[in-house]
């Protein structure tokens, strides 16, 4: 897609530390290196996020991002990591092409990624009424 910067990276239009690569996808180094090794696995086609690319491209990726983080964690020495796929604005995605970020973790105060405990102001029940319906 014209203007895509992650179709550029796959289309080796742009530069990228490319540490894997397949018919489907590549897998390369994020610019922020929001902890160290940090990575994102992309598909090869432009969708805008997890929700528009087909199943079996979200399993290929899926499969590649855990084979990557295998070997990520353990040339990188990394205690632990964080799968994670952003999806749209308010989740944080700021590049509209679906990405997988692979994020490496050694101690626990270099991220944030916090779970709030919402439980005393939510009623389960009409979570599960609305999801059920
Ligand atoms: P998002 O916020 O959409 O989930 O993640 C986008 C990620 O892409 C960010 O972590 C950002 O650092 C990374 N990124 C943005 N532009 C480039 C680029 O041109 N090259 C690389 N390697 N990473 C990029
Ligand atoms: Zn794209």
């Amino acid at each position: 897609m014209d203007n895509c910067i992650f179709c550029k990276i796959a289309n080796k239009d742009i530069p990228g530390k490319i540490i894997y690569e397949d018919d489907v996808c590549l897998a390369f180094l994020d610019l922020s290196q929001a902890t160290y090794g940090h990575t994102l696995v992309i598909p090869k086609k432009h969708f805008a996020n997890i929700l528009e690319a087909d199943d079996e491209t979200v399993a290929h990726l899926f499969v590649v991002a855990k084979k990557l983080s295998a070997s990520i964690m353990s040339n990188c020495h990394a205690n632990g990591l964080n799968i994670l796929t952003n999806t749209d604005e308010v989740a944080g995605q700021s590049v509209y092409h679906f990405h997988i970020h692979i994020l490496p973790r050694y101690d626990k105060e270099e991220l944030t990624i916090e779970f709030t405990d919402h439980s005393n102001q939510t009623n389960l029940d009409e979570v599960y009424e609305k999801i059920m319906k």
